[in-house]
């Protein structure tokens, strides 16, 4: 589709980013699954030097008794989602203080699920992102296009307003804590893989609009995040491309091997 490249300063330094690997349990693992799940984690960590950092993002009911197996552990801990109001009547919501008191360092916001089945926009998950930094919340924003959208040739169009309308009024400053997640809709569950040259355009069109949003040196250190159908035997290629910085991985993180399999 397109050649981008992401023309460095005289200043910037290729910074090497960490690789991050951020499991989304979506609605999966009553309080029993979530013990089995972390634990079976933490057994297959012991011991071992992973060069990635891992984040497990379980459901809200689950996120107490997830940070009390994590204690001492490296793995981060995550949600799902929040709203950007602070408190009061919203009902069903979570707020980003909430998170914080139950131990989450990261809030996946904008996934395509939420974005398709609960009708959020750009300008709700603007909303949320702002809340999150200004609770000290990392937000993993997610963005992409569906099938329809690749197949009619607009997906550079989407992910650019995507990208303005989510990360508008953040500064090179707050994108220090922004992690990136580029999840094609069409490989998300779907055992339908992005190729790693398919991802890799999209991460450097990314990487290119925000040197123009933040400057390089902010647009050489954000990780960007290739989610949709990542598993062990696709993850090396995948994570091998220059603008991919790690996984946001869905069916795969519910199996404690398969999960720390793409770490690997
Ligand atoms: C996701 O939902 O973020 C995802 C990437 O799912 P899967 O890995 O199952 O495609």
């Amino acid at each position: 589709m397109g050649n981008f490249k992401v023309e460095k300063t005289k200043n910037s330094r290729r910074m090497m980013r960490t690789k991050v690997i951020a499991g989304n349990w979506k609605m999966n693992n009553d309080i029993n699954g979530t013990i089995e799940l972390i634990s079976g984690i933490k057994s297959i960590l012991a011991g071992k030097k992973i060069d990635a950092k891992l984040i497990v993002c379980p459901p809200f009911t689950s996120l107490e008794t997830a940070k009390e197996l994590l204690k001492g552990s490296d793995v981060g801990l995550g949600a799902q989602n929040m709203y950007f109001e602070e408190n009061g009547a919203f009902t069903g919501e979570i707020s980003a203080a909430m998170l914080k008191s139950v131990g989450c360092e990261y809030v996946i916001l904008g996934h395509s699920e939420r974005r398709t089945i609960f009708g959020e926009t750009d300008e709700l998950i603007n909303k949320k992102v702002k809340k999150a930094l200004d609770s000290q919340l990392k937000p993993i924003f997610c963005i992409g296009e569906t099938l329809e959208e690749r197949e009619s040739g607009t997906t550079f169009d989407v992910i650019k307003r995507q990208i303005q309308a989510g990360l508008s009024g953040l500064s090179d400053s707050d994108m220090k804590a922004v992690i990136i997640a580029y999840e094609p809709v069409w490989a998300i569950g779907t055992g339908k893989v992005a190729s790693p040259a398919q991802a890799q355009e999209v991460h450097a069109f990314i990487r290119s609009e925000l040197v123009k949003l933040f400057g390089a040196v902010s647009a050489e250190n954000t990780v960007i995040q290739y989610g949709g159908s990542v598993k062990p035997d696709n993850a090396r290629e995948l994570l091998g491309q220059p603008d991919i910085d790690g996984a946001l991985v869905g069916g795969a993180c519910l199996k404690a091997e398969s999960f720390v399999g793409i770490a690997e």
